[in-house]
């Protein structure tokens, strides 16, 4: 039996004179540290679950070696009210790093994080979902020592990964450089983020995202435990380069593809509908490769992304 430990870690105060803050558990004490946040986006909720199966796992078992903390329900009121972004600031937890207090309320939450994160930990594991997705790694590419560190943890996780982005000009204009694990890279702490399949899943990606991240605990010595099994992913996605891919215009989707499911360039990723059903666009792109989440359905907006794809540079 291993026994979790809880403190909270205040996030902000409220005129009512309420504090919010949010759960540290924390496993041993020993060994190497690992860190689990989740979720940045707060209608990225995949984590949570998967969270809960693993402290059951590590609970019931007895495979702890190491250290592990786990930062639950970081976007607060985004949980609540199913939000990407922190709903008081309407910004994006996941660029505001290292963040500030003078940067508002998402500068001060990602203070916080940012903080404590870079306090000791061996690695730093920043979970997510990404909708009608299969789980993937997404790596920060930078010519640093640590990120070829990153990369062999990746690679042990049996889980597909990516390399972001597949244009760096594009990685700084859309602010991914002031991500968690880019501005910890940065400092040199280890670290990636863990991509969840957040609709539509099926529960053997459940447990593959689960088994990928035992496996990660595992490289990293905080569990001992044997290699578990995740299938069902091609071999030729792994390593390639994230990419998102857009509608011109707006109207409703229809995927052509699945995650996870090859494509030739020209191929019709994405069929976009007028209100009558009529063909109004098809999404393609010049290039080979895999898809790695798509949207099945709904509405796009103009210049909206539909899907995102791994591809060559
Ligand atoms: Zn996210």
């Amino acid at each position: 039996m291993v026994e979790r430990s809880i403190r909270y870690i205040p996030l902000f105060k409220i005129y009512d004179g309420s504090e919010v803050s949010i759960p540290l558990i924390s496993y041993g004490s020993g060994g190497k540290r690992v860190l689990i946040v989740s979720p940045l986006h707060g209608n990225e909720i995949t984590s949570i679950y998967l969270l809960w199966r693993l402290m059951e796992y590590i609970e019931s078992g007895d495979l702890l070696k190491g250290s592990l903390d786990i930062l639950m329900g970081v976007n607060y009121y985004g949980l609540l009210l199913n939000r990407r972004v922190e709903p008081l600031s309407g910004m994006d937890l996941n660029r505001s790093f290292p963040g500030g207090d003078e940067y508002g309320l998402s500068g001060h939450i990602a203070r916080v994080v940012y903080e404590l994160a870079k306090k000791g930990y061996d690695f730093v594991i920043d979970l997510h979902g990404a909708g009608y997705s299969i789980p993937h790694i997404i790596l920060d590419d930078f010519d640093l020592s640590v990120v070829s560190y990153v990369k062999d943890v990746a690679e042990y996780s049996g889980i597909p990964y990516v390399w972001d982005y597949y244009d760096m000009e594009k990685y700084y204009r859309y602010n991914l450089d002031r991500s968690l694990p880019s501005t910890l890279l940065n400092v040199g702490v280890p670290s990636f983020t863990y991509e969840l399949p957040t609709q539509g899943f099926s529960d053997e990606a459940f447990v593959n995202s689960f088994n990928g991240l035992v496996n990660v605990l595992s490289f990293l010595e905080v569990l001992e435990d044997e290699k578990h099994d995740v299938e069902g992913y091609p071999k030729g996605l792994y390593g390639l380069f994230r990419r998102r891919v857009y509608t011109e215009h707006g109207g409703f989707i229809v995927a052509n593809k699945e995650p996870g499911e090859y494509f030739v360039k020209y191929e019709d990723l994405v069929i976009i509908r007028n209100l009558l059903g009529e063909v109004m666009e098809r999404v393609r792109i010049p290039r080979d490769g895999y898809v790695i989440s798509i949207r099945k359905m709904g509405v796009a907006r103009p210049y909206e992304g539909v899907a995102s794809v791994g591809i060559r540079r």
